[in-house]
């Protein structure tokens, strides 16, 4: 008998069944190396074998189902060479077209009339019928997937994989055989306390369900057990990593609350602060004293007053000697912390650069030569700020504001900049989903700002369609008549960028004639516009002169105009909640009442309709943010850059939030006593960690 070690690690290729040929398939096609691999590849869903479907009762919204009938008519497509084979599927109730596009030679070759067959794959509509594209297709005689028990696992295919054989059927065929070789006992990499404390089912036991589950609620603990093991390491690894980074790398001590701080607190503080502001604060401050290098995602929705706190935390660095940066992601943002954060201090005499690609060759030298002395403390700015030639004599705290703009390496490029790593606050006004968070960020310490300024308004969102556009003009005239301000935001997605040229003008056009000079003025900001232009614009708009912004979403992030009172957004359809979110948070901002109007045509998908509803329903950013995880996935929230991190096979982050929780806690117990995993009782731990690791780059280091 192997041992447990031996058998994860079997190279795919000594699977009887499997073999040196199939074995390549594996490997280049499933990634599959090892019998661990294949363990892991689990069934991407079940289907309940006992139960067959008249054709008559199938439509296009049913998932995988099965038929059973004869083929009556079997037709190849193409001139010289078959591109499609098409052929009519009946049973006594009806009949439906089947499609196959590749593994024609196979296909044609396997498939015949009167005989009965088993027929399983999804059905889907095509002008105006019913058919199954690429449906599995067996001999109902030979039918050997129907001995097993009635709910049987179907698994991801690639075509290259099928023309070597392994379809659906051959890969039950080989789990069957590799279940069966399991060893008799697997070392648990958990003891049996929090095998009973958190209800999950053994490891061997989730191995044979997950692959050949004894009936629905067998399936369902092997499904958790899994997943719990996955989401566990992926908390492992971040806690170890968090932990390695306390123990190796010193911070920069903030051992004193100085002068500086101080007399701006005292003095030139413009209000009172929220009580979130000041735990946060509280929580940076305890956290830079420590000798440790604070890492810190800074949370707060839209105008929960984010700004503040990093200048406190920046005056609180200059007063211990040290320098402090702010990044934006864009210029414009870029420069209105600039202006902001200049004003603020104008009283105390503190030289305040901003350091952007814009800024001119001679300024740029001289920046970077006081920086480098030391002799200029803050410094605000873009990414330019994270060029080789930036040196900083003594950087102690980077604030990053948006984040997720920038990429993890990034943001290590950055903090290695002088030897001794600065304190890093990240800040991001995108409410990210609890498990994302825990999941991207599960490295960092959070802080969370939970409260708006006193006085603010929620702001009110209403649907409309395009017939109400002459009420939406003339509620935005009686705003306007009160002295507010309007932003109109047309959606630009760049494949076609010509078309959103197009409406963003016809639109700008249309508003210059409802609304004409003298009585109104009406500004235009967009990215194509050289920088200067388009702040020269911006600034109109900011200091009242015009009444409304027509922009494109490079008003998105950061841009600060409490006067402004209603948003409207066009074809909003065309956009993402988290983006509608964001472009709403820049009205609010003052303590008038304040509005959202989503305007849209009268064709909307069911996505788009919840999008639309969620946002006239909730203000609240993490309320939308699980929406948008549901909708979008993980993935897409969190773009290719980390989708190394989010590397799951069975785990869901949009839906697995409770096991998450559960394992956090598990790898925590781990890594407060252990987290080199030297002790014996984490031997399986570390194995297993070892070989999850040897599949993939470690990002831990740079994070
Ligand atoms: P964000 O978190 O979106 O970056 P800002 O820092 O831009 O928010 O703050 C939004 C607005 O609220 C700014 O005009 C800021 O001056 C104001 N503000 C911040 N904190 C407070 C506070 N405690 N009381 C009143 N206004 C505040
Ligand atoms: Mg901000």
């Amino acid at each position: 008998m192997l041992q447990r070690r031996e058998f994860f690690d079997t190279p795919i290729e000594y699977l009887k069944g499997v073999g040196p040929q199939r074995g390549d398939v594996f490997k280049k096609e499933f990634s599959i190396f090892t019998f661990e691999d294949l363990l892991h590849h689990y069934p991407f869903r079940y289907i309940d074998r006992s139960k067959f479907y008249n054709i008559v009762e199938l439509n296009a919204e049913m998932p995988y189902i099965q038929i059973k009938g004869k083929l009556t008519r079997i037709h190849s497509h193409g001139d010289k060479r078959t591109t499609r084979i098409s052929a009519v599927f009946s049973d006594h109730t009806g009949s439906i077209e089947l499609v196959w596009f590749q593994g024609l030679k196979w296909i044609k070759n396997y498939i015949k009339t009167n005989v009965e067959y088993i027929v399983f794959g999804k059905p889907s509509s095509f002008n105006g019928k019913i058919n199954i594209v690429h449906p599995e297709i067996e001999e109902s005689s030979k039918a050997e997937l129907f001995n097993g028990p009635s709910l049987t696992g179907i698994y991801s295919v690639t075509e290259k994989a099928r023309a070597f054989g392994l379809d659906t059927k051959a890969i039950v065929k080989l789990q069957r055989h590799l279940i069966a070789s399991l060893p008799v006992f697997i070392q648990d990499i958990f003891n049996a306390d929090i095998l009973q404390k958190h209800t999950l089912m053994s490891l061997r036991e989730a191995y044979v369900n997950i692959h050949f589950p004894k009936d629905e609620l067998s399936l369902r603990l092997a499904t958790r057990r899994l997943k719990f093991d996955e989401l566990f390491f992926v908390q492992l690894r971040l806690l170890r990593a968090k932990a390695h980074r306390n123990e190796t790398y010193k911070g920069k001590v903030i051992s004193v609350i100085g002068e500086v701080f101080n007399t701006f607190f005292k003095n030139h503080l413009p209000f009172e602060l929220t009580n979130a502001q000041k735990r946060v604060l509280k929580e940076i401050r305890i956290d830079m004293g420590t000798g440790k290098q604070m890492n810190r995602l800074l949370q707060g929705d839209v105008g929960s007053g984010k700004t503040m706190v990093a200048l406190l935390s920046i005056l609180m660095l200059i007063d211990n000697g040290y320098q402090a940066c702010l990044m934006a992601p864009t210029e414009i943002l870029a420069n209105q912390h600039y202006i902001s954060i200049s004003e603020l201090l104008s009283p105390m005499n503190i030289q305040v650069e901003l350091l952007t690609g814009s800024t001119k060759t001679a300024k740029r030298k001289v920046i970077l030569q006081q920086l480098s002395e030391g002799h200029l403390k803050i410094i605000i700015g873009t990414h330019a700020l994270i060029e080789d030639r930036v040196q900083f004599s003594n950087l102690g705290l980077v604030v990053i504001d948006e984040q997720h703009r920038f990429g993890v390496q990034q943001r290590a490029k950055l903090w290695m900049k002088d030897g001794i790593a600065p304190h890093v606050l990240v800040m991001t006004a995108t409410p990210i989903p609890r498990t994302l968070a825990m999941t991207l960020y599960g490295d960092l310490d959070t802080s969370v700002i939970d409260e708006l300024p006193p006085g603010r308004k929620p702001i009110t969102t209403t649907h409309r369609f395009e017939s109400a556009r002459l009420a939406v003009i003339g509620f935005m005239k009686s705003e306007i008549a009160k002295g507010r301000q309007v932003y109109v935001v047309y959606p630009l997605i760049e494949e076609s960028e010509k078309l959103d040229y197009a409406n963003l003008f016809e639109g700008y056009e249309a508003i210059c004639q409802e609304f004409p000079l003298p009585q109104y003025s009406v500004s235009i900001v967009h990215g194509k516009m050289k920088p200067a232009e388009k702040e020269a614009e911006m600034q109109r708009f900011v200091s009242g002169k015009t009444n409304i912004m027509v922009a494109t979403t490079v008003i998105e992030v950061g841009v600060n105009v409490p006067n402004a009172s209603i948003m409207v957004i066009e074809s909003a359809e065309r956009f993402g909640l988290s983006q509608l979110h964001q472009l709403r948070g820049r009205v609010g901002r003052g303590a008038d009442q304040s509005y959202c109007i989503l305007m849209t045509g009268i064709k909307l998908s069911n996505e788009g309709r919840l999008r639309l509803k969620t946002m006239c329903d909730t203000n609240n950013g993490f309320e939308i943010a699980e929406v948008d995880l549901k909708l979008r996935g993980p993935g897409d929230i969190t773009g290719t850059q980390q989708s190394g991190i989010v590397d799951l096979h069975i785990a869901d982050l949009a839906k697995d939030r409770a096991i998450m929780e559960e394992a956090k806690v598990v790898a925590e117990e781990v890594v407060n006593k252990d987290y080199k995993l030297e002790e014996a009782r984490h031997l399986f731990i570390r194995e297993k960690l070892m070989r999850l690791d040897k599949e993939k780059t470690n990002f831990s280091r740079v994070s």
